[in-house]
């Protein structure tokens, strides 16, 4: 197997610089679909993070319980809401994003499943994968083949092992990704210390991030994040590689100010400017 270790050299040869013409209609619109009652705040989380990224807009869609939430936590962010009170059972939208970011509090009701099954049969958006909704996966295995090519699942270990099922050791683990990539050309970012990209046959190895990001709501960031990427036209890999260096390099950052323990997700995004000078 390929692999890369990702330090700045290498994110500097993908990153792409601002035009200092650009204006919001043409810096992307992500789309962020999650939540349901009780975790309103993890596409609060993933919103804003998305904004702090980069792109120019950002829409989050929620379940009805979700909208005073996110309008008076992000005033930037536009807010849809599904028919339901308390959980995602019908995703329906006019706008047009040009990436979607799904999963971050969204559950395992019975009616969010068949809500994102009837959104993968007709999504056309680059996609991030996360949380829930990469558990609903796992219960419906057959709905992989929805997936278009080169969407990007961010699931952490055990996320990782409902999809793939168990491994024996790390080399079985790699092995055992590389084939489910392959399978289903997805790219799959192995969440973890560190945290691993792989893309059919190569492997990305981040190297920043600490301990400090072992905390509530972190994944929930570095799925705004990769969102947000994509939704600028970053290349899928180059989206999950770019925003899983960044997330990392935030708590890198921060750690001297928090320490490990006060470190809290709102901190990477706090830290998101720093980590782009
Ligand atoms: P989640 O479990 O979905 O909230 O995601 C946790 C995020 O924090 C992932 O990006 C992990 O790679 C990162 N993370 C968790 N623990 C550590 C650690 N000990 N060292 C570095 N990164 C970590
Ligand atoms: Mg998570």
């Amino acid at each position: 197997m390929n692999t890369i270790f990702i330090d700045q050299k290498e994110i500097l040869k993908r990153y792409k610089y601002i035009d200092k013409q650009t204006h919001k209609g043409i810096q992307g619109h992500a789309l962020l679909i999650g939540g349901s009652y009780g975790k309103i705040g993890s596409v609060c989380l993933s919103s804003k993070a998305a904004l702090k990224t980069g792109c120019g807009l950002v829409t989050a869609f929620v379940p009805k319980c979700g909208y005073e939430i996110v309008q008076i936590s992000i005033p930037e962010v536009m807010v849809l809401t599904d028919v339901q009170e308390k959980f995602i059972s019908n995703i329906t939208f006019e706008i047009v994003p040009q990436a979607i970011g799904i999963g971050p509090g969204i559950g395992q009701e019975r009616y969010t499943q068949k809500a994102l099954h009837d959104f993968l049969k007709i999504n056309t958006a680059p996609l991030v994968m996360d949380a829930d909704a990469l558990n609903i996966l796992s219960l419906n295995k057959s709905w992989l083949s929805l997936l278009a090519p080169k969407t990007i699942i961010t699931p952490h270990p055990k996320e990782l092992e409902r999809l793939i099922g168990t491994w024996k050791s790390e080399e079985e683990k790699f092995e055992k990704t590389k084939l489910f990539s392959k399978q289903y050309n997805l790219i799959v970012v192995m969440k973890g210390a560190p945290t691993h990209t792989i893309d059919g046959e190569t492997i990305y190895e981040n190297s920043t991030g600490n301990a400090a990001l072992a905390t509530a709501g972190s994944g929930d960031v570095l799925t705004g994040m990769i969102t947000s990427l994509l939704a600028q036209s970053y290349e899928p890999v180059n989206a999950a590689i770019l925003g899983v260096y960044l997330h990392g390099l935030t708590a890198d950052i921060a750690l001297p100010e928090t320490g490990y323990q006060s470190f809290i997700a709102s901190n990477v995004i706090e830290n998101i400017g720093k980590a782009y000078l």
